[in-house]
């Protein structure tokens, strides 16, 4: 993504990496989280240019994740990286297992991937790339609790693409971890919201 990107109106620059004007960037205080499983996001395109988007806010923290285009993940490299043993889609569906009985076994799965837009982007994404649509699939049976969020998920247990991964990341033992990625996604919303100059909700 070119810094333009993030220019709007000509005046006020955005940062490039945390998409945040310069006076909230997050950039600093994300913290380096190494978790054993590793995390591959695919992002839909329309994702990359929204300030509200958390998979660029959770990659701040996750030096070892890594973020696919659609086009990337259809590749060869992002084929390779999708198609390499052990590697679950965290999304449910028709055929999604329940993360909370540990489907994957005794150890913890090498490799989880996310798919990330819309609740109907995702679907479409992992249903159309075929890295994706062969992989087996974990869902989160329980739904969230109540989190401040920038976007209104379509579902009950509907959650941002941080949530999802932080969730995820603690039925696999890795809880501070997930605490971490959680207390970012609550500066990032808090962040926005100043940004936009909308008044912090209460218990936010
Ligand atoms: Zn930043």
């Amino acid at each position: 993504v070119t810094p333009r990107a993030f220019t709007r109106g000509g005046a006020v620059a955005r940062c490039p990496r945390c998409a945040l004007h310069a006076v909230y960037c997050l950039c600093g205080e994300a913290p380096r989280l190494r978790p054993r499983t590793g995390l591959v996001v695919v992002r839909h395109l329309h994702e990359a240019e929204k300030t509200s988007n958390t998979a660029r806010i959770a990659l701040l923290a996750l030096p070892d994740a890594l973020l696919l285009s659609p086009d990337e993940a259809r590749g060869p490299a992002g084929e390779a990286l999708l198609s390499s043993p052990d590697t679950w889609l965290l999304l449910d569906g028709p055929g999604a297992l329940p993360m909370e009985e540990a489907p994957w076994g005794a150890r913890p799965p090498a490799r989880l991937a996310l798919v990330d837009g819309t609740w109907g982007q995702a679907r479409r994404m992992a249903a159309r790339l075929p890295a994706l649509a062969a992989l087996p699939r974990l869902y989160l049976r329980a739904p969230p609790p109540a989190r401040a969020r920038l976007r209104q998920p379509p579902t009950p247990g509907g959650r941002a693409t941080i949530e999802a991964m932080a969730d995820a990341l603690a039925l696999l033992g890795e809880e501070e971890i997930a605490r971490d990625l959680l207390a970012l996604q609550a500066r990032h919303v808090e962040a926005v919201r100043r940004q936009r100059g909308v008044p912090r909700a209460p218990g936010a």
